[in-house]
């Protein structure tokens, strides 16, 4: 009999391969990180990103933290808070539940973690090393710092697929403006190499939209708000006279999750008929 060729894959492996899916850009990790503040019901985001994401991704937020416990198993594959059994998957209501991100994330850079939530009474550092995990007590108020550096470090084949720190920058911009639309009652803040570049308190949506958008297009909208069934359909649509040439600042959502869905945009287009030239679109 000849000898077997298939082995199991060691799981950093399993989880870089995993993070070929879940990790595309910085823009990526920040979403994953962000999503998981949102889920962990934070009211204060802060991103620090440090030379467009290429060297530093880090978010802080003030949600109910992880338990010491809970903080080492958050970065192991298909660990979640989220779901727990097989009925749940039809009832999410998180952002997030496979249990991937900080494994895979975790797996393509210098990762470390420092959280307390309300029972605890330290912080807990958890930072992957070369030599493994190491965990250890931290000063920390209630909530979740994660720093992500050297995104790809050790895969310098997708580390070289990255572009520019200013395009990897942009990406996350508009990354954020898409949440901060989304999370109005949150407050934001984005910083690039100790600068800061947005921060907007928590508010109502109409001003969060005019501290994205401006007074210019804020001046010029009209609220929508429509319950059919159990669809209920809220936003600001921009009059014909703010109307721009391509849909860049067209900001869709279902269930507060951010889409790009063209049928979606091109039936709003199609609802402003004759009211709007062809080649224009409404904000
Ligand atoms: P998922 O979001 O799909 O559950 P993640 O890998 O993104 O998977 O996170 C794993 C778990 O770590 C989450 O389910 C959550 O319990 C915990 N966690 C991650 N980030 C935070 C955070 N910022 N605050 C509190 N808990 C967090
Ligand atoms: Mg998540």
């Amino acid at each position: 009999m000849s000898e077997s060729k298939i082995h199991l894959l060691p799981q950093h492996l399993i989880n870089q391969i995993a993070a070929g899916e879940v990790v595309e850009r910085p823009a990526s990790v920040v979403k994953e990180l962000v999503e998981n503040s949102i889920d962990a019901g934070a009211k204060t985001i802060r991103i620090e990103i440090e030379n467009g994401g290429l060297n530093l991704i880090k978010v802080v937020d003030d949600g109910c933290g992880m338990s010491r416990e809970d903080a080492e198993k958050s970065i192991l594959q298909h660990a979640t808070s989220k779901i727990s059994a097989d009925i749940d998957l039809e009832n999410i209501n998180t952002l997030g539940f496979r249990g991937e991100a900080l494994a895979s994330i975790s797996s393509v850079s210098q990762f470390s973690l420092i959280t307390k939530d309300d029972d605890s009474l330290a912080g807990t550092l958890v930072e992957m090393t070369d030599a493994g995990l190491r965990m250890s007590d931290s000063s920390a108020a209630r909530g979740t710092v994660i720093a992500v550096r050297n995104l790809f470090h050790n895969v310098p084949a997708r580390r070289k697929y990255l572009k520019t720190a200013v395009t990897e920058f942009n990406h996350i911009v508009d990354l954020f403006f898409e949440f901060c639309l989304a999370y109005p009652n949150i407050f934001w803040k984005l910083t690039h190499n100790n600068k800061t570049i947005y921060q907007f308190p928590g508010t109502t949506l109409l001003q969060r939209v005019g501290d994205v958008l401006g007074d210019e297009i804020t001046k010029n909208l009209i609220e929508i708000d429509v319950k059919i069934n159990d669809i209920h359909v809220h936003g600001y649509v921009g009059k014909p006279q703010v109307a721009r040439n391509n849909r860049k600042l067209q900001y869709l959502y279902i269930n507060s999750r951010p889409v790009h869905e063209f049928i979606v945009a091109k039936q709003i287009k199609d609802a402003f008929g004759t009211l709007l030239p062809r080649d224009l679109y409404p904000v």
